[in-house]
């Protein structure tokens, strides 16, 4: 990551609940003292990076999304010959009384159907599938996130519009949240990223996803870091995450309730003076180590 340049830092996780929106809102209040930060909440399935930060009660601007298709069926030119029943993969149409319906729950708007109908009665219309919000914070940094709306598919375009949006806003640093795992929104969160921060906590669980997730970011060629949360919960495990990172290692957050008091209550973790606070303090030092 060359500090002269725009950069955009990635948090992410092999699983969920390992404390990545609690470190990237900490670490977007904390490089916003001398930079110009842009936040950004790419975990479209469950974004709460708003909550890290205090909370939103309304958001300054929505933008629709479209970027999902279902199926509309011209039941004038169906015939009820159950072709496209038959070949949907996802079981989302069935025939009922002679005639195709579809299950938008479980339709994934692949357009298999449109293809396949015999008697070209079936056209893909574009839906709505997800909203991009944004919102100027109170530590002067806005802060861009998306919902992906409940039965809806199509996370991975829903970053990447999101991140279109968080590109319009003149910045040095983006932060952005991604999911965990290493699906399609994750691989959309690290287009184009410059360095990689990975979270985790010291459960066999938490390692063995981690070192996928590695897999991925290796595959991209992105430099990377690594944080232990919740690290006295399995010192022992905590250690050897240590050791196997090596000169990777960023630091470590101490397991704390107080820290879930403090969110309950929409306190911004920066906001308190629990250990866990300077612990990140420390860890981003060492990054801006790492970028100099
Ligand atoms: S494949 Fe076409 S014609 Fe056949 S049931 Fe489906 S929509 Fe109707
Ligand atoms: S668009 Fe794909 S998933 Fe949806 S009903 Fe058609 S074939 Fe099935």
């Amino acid at each position: 990551m060359k500090k002269e340049k725009r950069s955009k830092i990635v948090i992410c996780s092999g699983k969920g609940g390992v404390g990545k929106s609690m470190l990237a809102s900490a670490l977007a209040v904390l490089f916003a003292i001398d930079k110009k930060i842009v936040a950004v909440d790419c975990d479209v399935d469950a974004p709460n990076l708003a909550i890290w930060l205090g909370g939103v009660r309304k958001w300054d601007k929505a933008i629709k999304v479209f970027a999902s298709a279902r199926p509309e069926i011209d039941f004038k030119k169906c015939n009820g010959c159950g072709l496209c029943a038959e070949k949907c993969y996802f079981g989302a149409i069935e025939i009922i009384k002679g005639k195709p319906r579809v299950n938008p729950f479980l339709c994934e708007g692949c357009g298999a159907c449109e293809v396949l109908c015999p008697q070209r009665a079936i056209k893909m219309k574009t839906i709505q599938n997800a909203k991009i919000l944004i919102k100027n914070t109170k530590y002067g940094f806005p802060l861009i996130s998306g919902q992906l709306f409940v039965g809806e598919t199509g996370s991975g375009k829903i970053v990447t519009e999101i991140k279109k949006e968080a590109e319009k806003f003149d910045y040095d640093i983006q932060i952005i949240d991604s999911a965990p795992g290493t699906g399609c929104p994750v691989i959309a969160s690290l287009q184009d990223s410059n360095f990689v921060i990975l979270i985790t906590e010291p459960t066999p669980s938490g390692f063995s996803d981690l070192k996928r997730v590695l897999k991925v970011v290796n595959h991209f060629n992105i430099p990377y870091g690594v944080v232990v949360n919740k690290w006295d919960l399995n010192e022992n495990l905590s250690r050897r995450i240590k050791k196997w990172a090596n000169r990777k290692f960023l630091g470590k957050i101490s397991y704390d309730k107080k820290i879930f008091q403090s969110i309950a209550n929409l306190v911004p973790i920066m906001e308190t003076d629990l250990k866990a606070k300077r612990e990140i303090e420390s860890i981003f030092e060492r990054i801006n180590s790492f970028t100099k």
